[in-house]
């Protein structure tokens, strides 16, 4: 028998597919806790996100997820009635304007970045984001100090690409070889909304321009 034709949304709910991104999401988070709390004790380090009431200068910064990050803001926005044309309008211009920027001058708040200095879509914030964690006082985050010392995250990068390769597969994205399902955050979340109600979302996301591991890294150190 054909198997039914769903849309993105109707596949991923049926195939527990949020379920699993955000079960992977919440697993990445909390090692990179565990793992920057370990690295600070082990050199007497303090641990300044947890406290940091400053301007949150981090959420200013050039975020670059994977399309699973997306998808599952996405599904957020949807459940929390947030998906609407004025938010997919500003997520488009946003993504256009940090797309067309140098990574190293960008220092726009994010746009999930509240009044209040708080990330509105904490629980299935992006890796990239929750793997940040500082060693040296929110000042100089501010004034954006070359001397910043964070904690460097490999376990849970390597987590996080082998989710992206896992989650290639559930989709059948396998046939832009040598390229990542990869982009800037608001970018990875547009295109997420947009392909939620299409039944040709594998055809749609497959289009679109993803780049390789070597052109993003050119990119990041433009
Ligand atoms: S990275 Fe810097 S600005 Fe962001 S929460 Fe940590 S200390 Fe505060
Ligand atoms: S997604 Fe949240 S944590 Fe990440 S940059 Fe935006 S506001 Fe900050």
């Amino acid at each position: 028998m054909t198997p039914p034709v769903r849309t993105l949304g109707e596949f991923v709910a049926e195939d527990k597919i949020i379920d699993w991104l955000a079960g992977e999401i919440g697993q990445n988070h909390r090692a990179s806790a565990a793992g920057a709390a370990a690295v600070a004790k082990r050199h007497s380090l303090p641990m300044h996100c947890s406290t940091c009431t400053a301007t949150k200068a981090c959420c200013a910064s050039y975020v670059l997820i994977r399309l699973y990050e997306g998808l599952v803001i996405a599904h957020h926005l949807k459940q929390t009635g947030r998906d609407t044309q004025e938010q997919r309008d500003q997520l488009r211009a946003r993504a256009e304007a940090m797309e067309a920027a140098v990574v190293a001058d960008w220092a726009t708040p994010c746009l999930f970045l509240d009044e209040q200095e708080r990330c509105s879509v904490y629980s299935v914030r992006p890796t990239t984001c929750a793997q940040l964690y500082v060693y040296t006082p929110p000042e100089m985050c501010v004034a954006r100090s070359s001397q910043i010392k964070s904690y460097t995250p490999r376990q849970e990068v390597e987590s996080a690409n082998a989710v992206e390769e896992a989650f290639r597969e559930r989709l059948s994205l396998r046939r832009k070889v040598g390229r990542r399902y990869f982009g800037v955050l608001p970018r990875m979340v547009l295109v997420s909304l947009e392909a939620w109600d299409r039944t040709d979302f594998r055809d749609y996301l497959r289009q679109l321009s993803w780049p390789t591991d070597a052109e993003w890294t050119a990119r990041i150190q433009r």
